[in-house]
């Protein structure tokens, strides 16, 4: 074991101030823990800060719809409920897709829209690419960076101390403890959690730790000049097609790229081809002769713990992997880590 100065003990240490990190310290710092959070860059910019943000109740799968709205009453408590701008949302489906799903969706109270119902309601947008919509009135988003500063304040109110600029280089153990280092010196705590977000695959790799995450792009186009304010929440379940207003005034909107299992480095750049893409989607919605301020390509990760237990139990004692992600890791970030937390240390 090299021998760094010793910064500090903790209970635990969470590596990566996105929203999962700082999800996950709030969280134990409420058990009353003794938490640091080690954050690679001194200005943080991540998935979590230029994130749409957006909330959509209504789920396909009903325990996502109801850590959803948990979360959404986290954000609330954390003195964001005026921060929160509703926009209604649809939750489109081709008429073999919506099979079984629509019956759900009806079940579970919402109103599921035929395309002439969805015509006569948003007479603005051209629906023909659509047979049925599950309409989520109460859908909207949040501005991300407020929500990423409340977050910060919220955990440093419960002590929870913050360490900017520290890469985290390597991890060891000793009986009992767990040992990060990096530039600054050794951190010592009883568990690490890795809320690394798109740099977990690598980050793992580069630790010697069993990586049981896939990478996932999101190309983000910012549409100006354009009025179109009339646009609800669209997301079109076959395509995965989704746009949207934000925070800032724009419509974001983009095709999730599929996953796959490469080091960040060497990510293709498939921003042209995605860009033309969901550009073509956009304009079944909204036909326009539209321009673009700007087309940025952002990442997350997905942990894939249910496809790699073997993975999981590898990875050393009290070190756990909360890459969340699925794409929309915003909306339910609070109760995910909540949730995992008490798996881990008992409700
Ligand atoms: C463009 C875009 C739009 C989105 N829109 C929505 C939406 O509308 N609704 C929704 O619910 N979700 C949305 N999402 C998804 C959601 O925002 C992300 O899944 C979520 O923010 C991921 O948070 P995270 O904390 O896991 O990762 P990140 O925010 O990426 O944070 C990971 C942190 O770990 C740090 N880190 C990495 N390696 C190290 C290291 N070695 N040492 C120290 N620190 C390290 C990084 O610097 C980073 O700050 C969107 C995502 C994107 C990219």
């Amino acid at each position: 074991m090299s021998s760094r100065q010793v910064l500090s003990h903790y209970d635990w240490l969470v590596v990566g101030a996105g929203l999962v990190g700082l999800c996950t310290a709030l969280h134990l710092a409420r058990r009353k823990l003794r938490v640091c959070v080690i954050e690679q860059m001194s200005q943080v910019t991540n998935a979590s800060t230029v994130s749409g943000a957006g909330i959509r109740f209504f789920d396909p799968d009903p325990v996502v719809s109801a850590q959803v709205a948990e979360s959404h009453g986290f954000y609330s408590e954390l003195g964001l409920a005026g921060d929160f701008r509703p926009c209604p949302s649809y939750y489109c489906f081709g008429a073999a897709a919506a099979e079984g799903v629509l019956d759900g969706a009806g079940a579970r109270g919402l109103q599921v829209l035929s395309r002439a119902q969805l015509q006569a309601r948003r007479p603005h947008i051209e629906w023909k690419a659509v047979d049925y919509a599950v309409e989520d009135e109460h859908a909207g988003f949040r501005d991300p960076l407020l929500t990423w500063h409340a977050l910060r304040s919220a955990c440093e109110r419960l002590g929870v101390t913050f360490r900017f600029g520290h890469p985290v280089l390597a991890l060891e153990q000793s009986a009992g403890a767990r040992h990060l280092l990096t530039q600054a010196g050794r951190y010592v705590a009883h568990g690490v959690i890795f809320a690394t977000g798109y740099w977990t695959p690598s980050l793992l790799e580069r630790l010697g730790l069993p990586v049981a995450v896939r990478n996932r792009t999101i190309t983000v186009h910012r549409l100006a000049g354009h009025n179109l304010s009339h646009l609800p929440f669209v997301v079109e379940h076959d395509s995965g097609f989704h746009a949207r207003p934000t925070a800032c005034g724009e419509i974001l909107f983009g095709i999730p790229q599929p996953d796959w299992d490469v080091a960040p480095n060497h990510l293709p750049d498939r921003a042209d081809a995605h860009l033309n893409k969901a550009l073509a989607h956009l304009q079944r919605f909204a036909p326009l002769p539209l321009s673009f301020s700007e087309v940025r390509t952002t990442r997350s990760a997905d942990a894939f713990a249910s496809l790699a237990p073997e993975a999981q139990t590898a990875l050393p004692a009290h070190t756990h992997v909360f890459a969340f992600g699925e794409g929309a890791a915003f909306k339910y970030a609070p109760a995910r880590t909540l949730a995992y937390i008490n798996s881990i240390l008992g409700s």
